[in-house]
């Protein structure tokens, strides 16, 4: 069985975007810019966004976070992402979810500007994505995406199926798999039968929010497993997969923690860097 190694494929990634930073500061004499805003102080948010400060910081990015208190009005928050998206030196604006109740995450992400939306949620990416046109992909079903490609190259005709149908996650990498000419199933918490859908894949992507969801005897043989679920339990972080079950049936697996999660992070410093490529045609 194939161990997908997250980290070591994020640092590869991040090793390319630094270089890429380097030759954009010659030849533009500037660096993409990526705007992180956080709103209030949920604990999982709080250390994902300095996560991507981190490593946003690392690949030679500009980066900054702007962060609000849980009481803050939807009205300051939608001036302040019109202000980004006339802010030239800001490349790529991304709100952390969760929000608060009273924010309309609809209105929020309708805010961000297209071109500047690195986590690929706004209506308009939605629809490039699905019409195969250019934009922002979303970075978790990015991430995916290439650790996929890694251990397969050639997708064509292969079933697929995405086990959630979140706009985050399972919808998103349905679009992605089908542009390789997959063929792809959409599954969801209403889906009957769900390990006989998951007994046809040649690829899986669990993106639900369950522990260990996924067992052994719901894999094919030689099948490619992706975990995207990230379950806090007494044990630590595991994932939607129970991986002790599926790694002696599939052929490759993500582990949790150290798959999914790094190249998320890495993506979006590619995102950032495609929009400022993007900007500057
Ligand atoms: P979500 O709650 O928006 O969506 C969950 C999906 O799972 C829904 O579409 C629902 O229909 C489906 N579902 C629920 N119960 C099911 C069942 N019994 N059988 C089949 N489908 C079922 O969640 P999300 O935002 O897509 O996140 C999913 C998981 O991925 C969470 O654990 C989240 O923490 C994790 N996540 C990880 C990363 C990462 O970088 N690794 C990024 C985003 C989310």
């Amino acid at each position: 069985m194939i161990l997908i190694d997250g980290k070591k494929a994020a640092s590869e990634l991040r090793e390319k975007l630094k270089q890429e930073v380097v030759e954009l500061k010659s030849k533009y004499n500037k660096v993409p810019g990526l705007t992180v805003i956080l709103i209030g102080d949920m604990t999982p948010s709080q250390i994902y966004v300095r996560n991507k400060e981190k490593s946003a910081n690392e690949v030679g990015l500009k980066s900054e976070v702007i962060k609000y208190p849980d009481s803050i009005d939807e009205k300051t928050v939608l001036n302040k992402i019109s202000e980004l998206n006339n802010d030239e030196t800001v490349s790529g604006i991304l709100v952390q979810l969760p929000l608060p109740k009273h924010i309309d995450k609809q209105k929020i992400i309708e805010t961000i500007d297209p071109s500047k939306d690195v986590d690929g949620l706004h209506p308009m990416n939605v629809g490039n994505l699905s019409s195969g046109y250019q934009g922002s992909i979303p970075c978790t079903p990015l991430g995916c995406y290439l650790l996929i490609k890694k251990i397969e190259s050639n997708l064509v005709g292969k079933k697929a199926v995405m086990i959630g149908r979140s706009n985050l996650n399972g919808k998103a990498m349905a679009q992605l798999l089908l542009q390789e000419d997959c063929t792809v199933t959409i599954t969801h918490s209403k889906t009957k039968n769900l390990r006989e859908e998951c007994l046809q894949a040649d690829v899986i992507v669990a993106a639900v929010g369950i522990k260990e969801l996924v067992k052994g005897d719901w894999i094919k043989k030689d099948a490619i497993v992706i975990d995207v679920g990230i379950n806090k339990t007494d044990k630590g972080i595991v994932g939607d997969v129970d991986f002790d079950e599926v790694s002696k049936v599939a052929r490759a697996l993500t582990p949790v923690p150290g798959g999914v999660g790094p190249m998320t992070i890495a993506c979006l410093l590619k995102n950032t860097i495609e929009c400022f490529k993007r900007s500057q045609l």
